[in-house]
């Protein structure tokens, strides 16, 4: 295989005890567990992904996997990323950490010849003008819509594993919502894949399906491979489609070494043909499984957690039955916050003001995102954040590397390197002052497009983010390897192409609901919650259980959204889209009973509520969740005797400062740490900056404005209660 020459193994048996560090009982359980099949079913938030990660380095650990025998399965590239990040940081290198797909295109890359011979094929990543030519074969409509609806549907046949000829049948089993006669996306199918066929391409689907078929029908290959990868781990497991399923299954053989995480109640991708049915039965299929339920949430404030517990509480359904109440664990934070607004344009303008005051606050831009249902949502708060001068990217940036300014960029740094520009000064002699690789990045991207200002707007705006985005490609590298030269940064861009794993531009991050799934930020704003765009128009209206599972799909869009959230939660929607207009729009029916009566927000009635629980904010206790009431144990976040590791007075030198620094700079005290986070630097008492800012609340700005005096603090305090 490719990359089998990776070394047998890293185990580094003083790591053992870290691979543990951090985890509560149940995470243990879960890492810990013997070889076999690991399911862990949990909420959002509760560590899943970090629960994984730290399986794999167990495992590597204790020697049952060498990192190459590992194949970890993510949603996304960038999670993919992450995850190799991630177990670098525990010491664990050259573990396989890739989506379905990109998994897929290696193994058949490698197995091809052997299972094919020499006929070549290509990848065929858009299928658009495929399919518009079988539906202008059969005499379908070609307009934009109707290509991309056909596209959709044979995407959903195939990840079903239906074939054309099975489609009309399926449709109505499935209750499908044809773009046309069944019969007619039936045929539009079949040209599709007849045209392909002939031009020799593979679509992504069929990257899937030949990989199964190659292991399925080819022993000398699944011998091969299996001999090769031993170990399996599934994120975001709720979401695998039978087509996927079937690629995992031909992964694994007989073997059963699988661990696979997920939250049925985070199932989001139904429409493409994911099911969470091979996650709620995993442990019928591997009886002896070791399963292990996650219920403390360590994301999220427990306000905004009691917000994600409500919303999902009055899903219905069989997915709903396996939901398992949040736990907070964190600090209290801020009460979500709800606002309506005339019309999209005022609510994108109040979104980017509140976003501007959070940005001037320290929260970085990057902990920030705007999350909508559809993507055309984006563009009036593009506009809005690009008035008020705020960075921000359009997520959906896994063709990052795919740009023409990224490869035009790329090339240009290839030509300086060729022409001996950049060398690492650790080449040479050891006293050989190392070349300012940032430096000479904008440098030689200046003439390209990096400009010193940011441009107004527009395309030229997006190519300098992208730009600049390579050039903090730069300093990453840097910071880990200070003697860096030009030609390591074009390895390193080349691997990260090759793994699709690109830069995080360092803006407010606008994106899908679908799209943020897994990913978490300390400020999260969920616009445009209106009926017909959350639930989406075309989720309503078939009437029974067609529509209540599209309803349900839709509420758990939003309980997806509302635990992004770390700290700061805004939920948003207009009366009418254009200024001006008729306000005939009714805020979304999920938001019933969770919109406090004396909210602004709550001045239009929304129908009769139903079944509507007490939103009178409650304190909890952090440490063992019981609601609160005296002064003290409130203002402690915790039951007066339950245990803290808090040092108090280092608490009270951390407000101390707090007062002195917000007056000095005329803010208030919360601009400058919220209570929540001073809280956790006296419970946590980080003595480096990493510790610092692993803190949730304190980003690269914070670090750099406030990070030496809160460590010297917490040095201070230290020396003292030692002496
Ligand atoms: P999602 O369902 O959204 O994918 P998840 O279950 O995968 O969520 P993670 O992303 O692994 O959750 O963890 C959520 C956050 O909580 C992360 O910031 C993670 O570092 C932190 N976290 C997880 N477990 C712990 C723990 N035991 N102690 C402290 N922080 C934790
Ligand atoms: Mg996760």
């Amino acid at each position: 295989m490719p990359d089998s020459a990776q070394p047998a193994t890293s185990a580094q048996p003083s790591d053992v005890a870290a691979v543990l560090d951090g985890l509560d009982e149940q995470q243990q359980a879960a890492v810990a567990a013997p070889r076999g099949p690991v399911c862990v079913l949990a909420g959002a938030g509760t560590g899943k992904t970090r629960t994984i990660t730290r399986r794999i380095a167990h495992l590597v650990e204790h020697g049952h996997t060498s990192p190459g025998q590992v194949l970890a399965v993510t949603f996304t590239s960038r999670a993919a990323g992450e995850m190799r990040t991630r177990l670098r940081g525990l010491g664990i290198g050259g573990v396989q950490a890739r989506t379905f797909h990109a998994a897929a295109l290696r193994q058949l890359r490698y197995f091809w010849p052997q299972v094919v011979g020499d006929t070549p094929w290509e990848l065929l990543d858009r299928k658009f003008s495929l399919v518009g030519q079988a539906a202008s074969r059969v005499g379908a409509k070609t307009s934009t819509e109707n290509v991309r609806d056909l596209a959709g549907e044979i995407e959903w046949a195939k990840a079903t594993l239906i074939a054309p000829e099975d489609y009309p049948a399926a449709a109505v089993r499935a209750r499908r919502d044809p773009p046309g006669s069944a019969e007619q996306v039936s045929a539009v199918y079949a040209g599709y894949e007849a045209l392909k066929a002939r031009s020799g391409q593979l679509d992504f689907d069929d990257l899937l399906l030949h990989t199964a078929a190659a292991l399925e029908e080819h022993s000398a290959v699944a011998e091969e491979f299996r001999d090769r990868y031993r170990c399996f781990v599934v994120d975001e497991y709720q979401d695998v489609t039978p087509l996927q399923q079937r690629v995992l299954d031909a992964w694994l053989g007989e073997r059963d070494d699988l661990t696979v995480v997920g939250d049925a109640n985070q199932t989001i991708y139904s429409f493409t043909g994911a099911t969470p049915r091979y996650l709620l039965d995993f442990s019928r299929r591997f009886p002896e499984a070791t399963v292990v339920r996650l219920e403390r949430d360590y994301r999220s404030t427990p306000q905004v957690v009691s917000l994600a517990n409500r919303v999902i509480g009055a899903a219905k359904g069989r997915v709903a039955g396996s939901r398992l109440q949040l736990i907070g664990q964190r600090p209290n934070g801020v009460e979500p916050h709800f606002s309506e607004h005339d019309d999209e344009s005022a609510e994108a303008t109040a979104v980017a003001a509140r976003i501007k005051k959070l940005i001037e606050a320290g929260t970085p831009a990057a902990e920030i995102a705007v999350l909508y249902r559809i993507n055309a949502q984006s563009e009036v708060h593009e506009q809005a954040l690009t008035e008020l001068g705020i960075p921000y990217q359009v997520r959906g940036g896994d063709r990052f590397f795919e740009r023409p300014e990224v490869r035009q960029a790329v090339q240009v740094l290839r030509k300086a390197e060729q022409n001996g520009v950049g060398q690492a000064g650790g080449g040479g002699e050891a006293g050989d002052d190392p070349v300012d690789l940032i430096a000479l990045v904008r440098a030689l991207l200046e003439p390209v497009g990096l400009t010193a200002q940011a441009p107004s707007g527009g395309n030229a705006r997006d190519r300098w983010e992208s730009l600049l985005a390579l050039v903090q490609v730069a300093e990453e590298l840097v910071a880990h390897e200070p003697r860096a030269g030009l030609a390591r940064l074009i390895s390193e861009l080349a691997s990260r192409a090759e793994s699709r794993h690109p830069p995080v531009v360092q803006g407010v991050t606008l994106s899908s609901l679908h799209a943020a799934k897994g990913l978490e930020w300390d400020a999260v704003f969920l616009v445009g919650l209106v009926e017909g765009t959350l639930p989406i128009q075309h989720a309503l209206g078939e009437g029974g259980a067609a529509e209540e599972a599209a309803v349900e799909e839709e509420r758990r869009l939003l309980y997806v959204g509302v635990t992004r959230a770390r700290e700061v939660l805004c939920l948003s929607w207009a009366l009418s889209r254009n200024p001006g207009g008729r306000k005939s729009r009714r805020r979304s029916r999920f938001l019933q009973g969770l919109v406090p009566a004396d909210s602004p927000a709550a001045r239009t009635p929304s129908r009769p509520e139903q079944g509507s629980r007490s939103n009178r904010k409650r304190a909890v206790c952090r440490v063992c969740n019981a609601v609160l009431t005296g002064t003290l144990s409130v203002k402690l976040g915790r039951c007066e005797d339950c245990p803290s590791d808090l040092d108090d007075e280092l608490l009270e030198a951390l407000k101390d400062w707090r007062r002195e620094r917000s007056a000095e700079l005329k803010v208030p005290a919360y601009v400058v740490f919220t209570d929540a986070t001073l809280t956790a630097i006296a419970e946590q008492q980080p003595t480096t900056d990493a510790a610092l800012v692993a803190i949730p609340g304190i980003g690269a700005a914070k670090l750099e404005r406030f990070g030496a005096e809160v460590l010297g603090l917490v040095k201070a305090d230290r020396s003292t209660s030692d002496a």
